[in-house]
Parts: structure tokens; sequence; C-alpha cells
């Protein structure tokens, strides 16, 4: 038989070989696991029982929020309450950090950034929806959190994941050791190395764009995307991929080499993706890959947020990928 590594095992042995780990961060991990477990649990049963449809809110940015995605968030914010490694959460479905008021919160040393369920509105439709996560850490732990303890550079995390809920279940993190991927193995309940080491392609053919965006969207973003409707000997350079879930959209593009662009657009000048729970953490992830993330112009990693629900510009993938299309933002 051949050897499984379990979640478990894997961030268990990651803390070992970094000495100053203390086996919070590894707890913390584990606690974000379990939370994936049983939200992947309620989404494959989403289809059999009431749970689809709207609440009849609006979410903070005023979008319509579903079922599920409350039932996400909660499930995330117990577990990181129960493990005590996490003193606050900023996540898409409030507007204000949530303070954790857990035995052991208090004293906690990290701050969890969460998208807890990404890609919602299309889960009526049985389309992959994804949970993206980073880890932040606090200076001092010694007072009560404030918001600006979240505005820090994506330079500034300690880990950064996401599951994505697909034909079958992943979860993909990174702390700053290369990307890996673990596949939920639903016979046993644990998530299994399957991706060890993942690198994307320097160089891809998906480019996935919302091209219905394309009488709004910047001059630069037009010209990358005609550029990939070029032929070669009269055949197609490029193959176009947009699902509209991001989760999904970066999994496949990480895979199999790509880029994904969601720019400003007039009917979202600041673009629509968040920078702290949204593109910070994907884009350490692509970088750990070998891949690229920038606002077409800066960075993803080096900008600095000032807002909890920040939007920002994202260009991300393959790194020649992402430098061809910077080249034409950047051309005037
Ligand atoms: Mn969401
Ligand atoms: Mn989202």
């Amino acid at each position: 038989m051949a050897k499984i590594t379990t979640l478990a095992e894997f961030i268990t042995e990651q803390q070992v070989l970094k000495p100053e780990a203390t086996g919070n961060l590894t707890r913390l991990l584990y606690d974000i696991s379990i939370a994936a477990k049983i939200v992947n649990r309620e989404i494959n049963k989403a289809g059999l029982v009431d749970i689809l449809g709207e609440v009849g809110e609006d979410n903070v940015q005023g979008e319509s929020v579903k079922k599920l995605d409350i039932y996400a968030n909660d499930a995330f914010i117990s577990a990181l309450n129960s493990g005590g490694q996490c003193a606050a959460i900023a996540s898409e479905e409030n507007e204000e950090i949530i303070i954790l008021d857990g035995l052991e919160s208090k004293e906690a040393r990290y701050l969890v950034c969460m998208d807890p369920l990404d890609g919602s509105s299309n889960i009526d439709v049985n389309v992959s929806v994804g949970t993206i996560f980073n880890v932040l850490k606090r200076k001092e732990t010694n007072k009560e959190v404030t918001t600006d303890e979240f505005f820090v550079k994506g330079t500034k995390q300690v880990a950064a994941g996401y599951v994505i809920y697909g034909s079958s279940t992943m979860l993909v993190y990174t702390t700053g050791n290369g990307v890996n991927g673990f596949t939920l193995d639903p016979s046993i309940g644990e998530f299994c190395l399957s991706h060890p080491n993942i690198k994307t392609p320097l160089n891809g053919e998906i480019f996935s764009v919302n091209e219905a965006n394309e009488k709004i969207m910047p001059e630069g973003v037009r010209k990358y995307t005609e550029y990939c409707h070029q032929l070669n000997n009269g055949k197609r350079t490029h193959t176009a991929r947009f699902m509209g879930s991001l989760v999904a959209d970066f999994h496949r593009n990480m895979l199999k080499g790509g880029i994904y662009i969601y720019p400003n657009t007039d009917a979202a000048p600041k673009g629509r993706l968040r920078l702290l729970y949204e593109c910070a953490p994907l884009a350490w992830i692509i970088e750990e890959a070998g891949g690229k993330a920038s606002d077409g112009f800066q960075r993803i990693m080096d900008i600095e947020a000032n807002d909890l629900h920040q939007r920002v510009p994202f260009f991300i993938g393959s790194t020649e990928m992402v430098e061809k299309a910077e080249s034409f933002m950047q051309e005037d």
C-alpha cells in the first residue's frame, strides 16, 4: 500500500522544519481544515435539503447572501474560536473585524482573513466554490485587537491557502516553503497529500477574463485580450476559460498555466476582488508556485490595505503571461 501523508501529519512535519515554530500555527491550520470538512459536507448536500437560495439580506458590500455563505462563515469562526490560536477575524461577510472570545483567544498570536465561501452565486448551478484564507501574526498580544492590525502588506502573511469544493475537495496552502495540495478522501475523512510542491508553468494558454466587460475595461486589458485572440499559422494561440468562481479559475490556471484578470472597470473603478482575503492569499500562493500577481502595475504582495474590504485590480498567473499583460497596461 502506498504511503499516505495526511494534512495533519504534513503540517506537523513542516513545523519541525521551522525551529522558531511553536505549534500554534499548526493547530490553527488544523482547525481551518476541520471547518473545511464541515463546510464540504454542507455543500455536498446543498442540493438535497432546503439550504439553497437567498437568505433575503445583502452582505456588507451589497451582494445578496446565500445561506451557505453564512453557514461557512459561522463554521470557520466557530472552529477558530474553539481552537484558541486566533485572536480576531476579518471576513467578507462581516463589515467589522470579529474579536474572538474563546478562552485562549485573548493571548492568541494570530489573525485570520477569509472569504468563507467564494463563488457562492455558482452554488445553485453546481459549479465549484471555495474558501480563501490567510494568517497574519500579531506584533503584541497583550492588548485588544484593532482593525489596523489587519492593514499590513501581503509579505507579512505567515500562511495562505484555499479550499476548492469541486469534483473532489482540495485544500492548498503555503507557509512560505512552496505550495502543497491535499485532496479530501471522503472514505477516511482526511485531506491527503496529492499535489506536493505545486509549480505553475512559466507560460500557458489559458486566459480568464470576463470579456463582456470589454467596453468598460482598461485599454491595456483590451489590448492583451486582442493579443490572446491572435492566430499563429491559422491556429489559435490561447484558450478562454472563465467560470466567475475565483478559486476554481485560479486553481485550474495554476495547475495548467494561464492568467486570470479581474481589472478595474467603469462599473467597478477599483476592481471587484478584495485585497485582504482574496487577492493577497492567492498572490502569495502563486508566487510560491513560481508565478506572479499584480494590479497591472504593482506587486499585490506590496500593497498595504487601508480598508478591510478594499478592492484591487487583479492580474495573476504564469509569470510570462502576467508580464505581457502588464506591458500592455504600462504602454502609455
Ligand atoms: Mn464569499
Ligand atoms: Mn469571493
